[in-house]
């Protein structure tokens, strides 16, 4: 399917003040709900990263994770989970961040990734940059690579792409918000 950008757009539905003053949430579930809109970002993605040397695919918790099992089915590839903190049940490695709307912490299990490891990160929306930077620094400790940080949308007055790429990591958004 032909990636229309006019109508993923279009279905980032902004709300103002959410979760608190002075953010305007990006919200991405009228673009869940279009099959036909899901179809354009996932297949965009995919023929993306199909020849690529991707081996695993990383979501980001939460509505990383919807895109990221797409993925993962597609290309056939391991998907590993990285969760706000407290949610995964092993033994994990654990990395603060903060974001537009205060402190965090992400994790992943410590057996996910091994040296050699490939991986793709997915979310849905890069901001400050600091969720992906924080999932990059656990992919590293497990001796793996980021291969590229993807997201369906870039809020570049924030700053978050061209930190992660100052970093070293590519990055790769289907639209943007200025
Ligand atoms: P950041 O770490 O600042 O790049 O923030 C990215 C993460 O926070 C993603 O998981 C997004 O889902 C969420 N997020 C941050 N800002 C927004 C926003 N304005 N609208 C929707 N989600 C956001």
């Amino acid at each position: 399917m032909i990636f229309d950008e006019f109508t993923i757009k279009s279905l980032i539905r902004p709300v103002p003040g959410f979760p608190k003053e002075g953010v305007t949430f990006r919200d991405i579930t009228p673009l869940y709900q279009s099959p036909r809109a899901m179809r354009m970002v996932a297949d965009s993605l995919i023929q993306r990263y199909v020849e690529s040397p991707v081996t695993h695919i990383g979501a980001i918790d939460a509505r990383g994770f919807l895109l990221g099992a797409v993925l993962a089915y597609e290309l056939n590839k391991p998907l590993i989970l990285f969760r706000k903190a407290g949610k995964l049940p092993a033994d994990c490695l654990r990395e603060a961040y903060s974001t537009e709307y205060g402190e965090a912490h992400i994790e992943v299990h410590r057996d996910a990734l091994k040296e050699g490891d490939q991986v793709l990160l997915l979310d849905d929306l890069i901001a400050t940059g600091g969720t992906f930077l924080a999932a990059a620094r656990l992919v590293s400790q497990l001796g793996a690579e980021v291969y590229e940080a993807a997201a369906i949308i870039d809020l570049p007055d924030l700053g978050g792409s061209r930190l992660i790429q100052d970093a070293g990591i590519a990055t790769f958004t289907l639209c943007a918000f200025e």
